[in-house]
């Protein structure tokens, strides 16, 4: 993807669509989502389609994900490139599933393990084969909740007020008070992960009590350095984030607190699409993009557009039950193109 012969592209649009879940099958749900063999199409009913740069089937598993979508990036890096994997879609349809946010070191070697394991398993790996290079490598892990930052690598209230979003000429986008990890190894970067998704805040909803109603974005900050020329240089970032569920408020019957959570946090996806989609539009290249509208944004500010790789993975449930808030899933991602 990052070929110099290939047009550059900052944002592709992945969709991909969960099997059905056995609460889903128990209930007698139909299928309402249909597949054209060889195309990166999804067609709803028997009527409406819509084309993305990929499109995954319930079939297919986290590594071809992974291998066709990400991988990619993950090279990209070595190259110069900044990269932003987003999870976005209705709670439950299989975001923190695809990201790897539930990952344990139990886990290793499934199947199932998801895109942050994979991706820090391939960037050692790569990093190994550049010998001549010298590597220094960050990790930090934060989730944006009512528009607050809270540090899931140092989870204590007092310092969420602490935390705040800076731009520096050099280093761009800084988070101030968040703390950050030398990693030297795939165990250690993986740690970080595990010790990161213990920490995330998780709030029950009447859809699902795994509910996450924050974006949680793991980052890691790569210096690159050329060991025979110290002035041969570059530092890269690689954003991996599990969005907040899409859906609208009513489906989850959200009272009080939980009500303002959400609205919040629509705010974030609805800047992120609004965002998304100045950058694909040829036309408005140079023109104005809302980077400051919200926390979510302005955090990814310099590694959406410019210099970086976009990976937008819709995800959605294949069952009619669901089918409103897929249609909603596939209408934003088809704006994201
Ligand atoms: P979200 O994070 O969007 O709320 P989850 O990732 O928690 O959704 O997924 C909801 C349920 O569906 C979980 O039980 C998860 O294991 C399952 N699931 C999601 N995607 C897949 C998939 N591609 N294959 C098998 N099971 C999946
Ligand atoms: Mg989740």
């Amino acid at each position: 993807m990052v070929r110099e012969d290939e047009k550059w592209i900052p944002v592709r649009v992945a969709l991909r669509c969960r099997p059905l879940v056995p609460k889903e099958t128990s209930e007698g749900c139909q299928l309402c989502l249909s597949f054209v063999p060889g195309e990166p199409q999804v067609v709803v009913g028997n009527d409406k389609s819509f084309t993305y740069d990929y499109v995954f089937d319930p079939s297919v598993e986290q590594e071809e994900v992974f291998n066709t979508a990400v991988a990619p990036l993950v090279r990209g890096i070595f190259k110069g490139y900044n990269a932003t994997v987003l999870a976005y879609g209705q709670t439950g349809s299989g975001k923190t599933y695809s990201m790897g946010g539930t990952y344990t070191a139990s886990q290793e070697d499934e199947p199932s393990v998801g895109i942050i394991p994979r991706v820090i398993e391939l960037l050692f790996k790569e990093k190994e084969q550049r010998q001549d290079w010298e590597f220094d490598l960050k990790v930090s892990y934060l989730e944006i909740y009512n528009e607050d930052i809270l540090d899931l690598l140092c989870p204590s209230r007092e310092r969420s007020c602490q935390i705040s979003i800076r731009e520096d000429p050099k280093e761009g986008i800084k988070i101030v008070g968040l703390t950050e990890r030398n990693v030297t190894s795939v165990q250690d970067t993986v740690s970080c992960l595990e010790q990161g998704n213990n920490s995330r805040t998780v709030a029950a909803t009447a859809m699902n009590s795994q509910s996450s109603r924050s974006h949680a974005i793991f980052t890691i900050c790569i210096n690159q350095e050329k060991k025979s020329d110290k002035n041969t240089s570059f530092r890269c970032k690689l954003h991996l984030v599990d969005l907040a569920g899409s859906e609208r408020q009513k489906k989850t019957k959200a009272e009080g607190d939980r009500l303002k959570e959400g609205i919040n946090i629509n705010r974030g996806l609805l800047c992120l699409g609004n965002v998304i989609s100045a950058l694909g539009d040829e036309n408005k290249k140079g023109g104005f993009v809302p980077y400051r509208d919200s926390k979510l944004t302005r955090l990814l500010q310099d590694s959406l557009g410019g210099n970086s790789h976009t990976l937008m993975i819709a995800c959605v449930s294949p069952a009619d039950s669901n089918l409103e808030e897929t249609l909603n899933t596939l209408r934003y991602a088809d704006r994201a193109r």
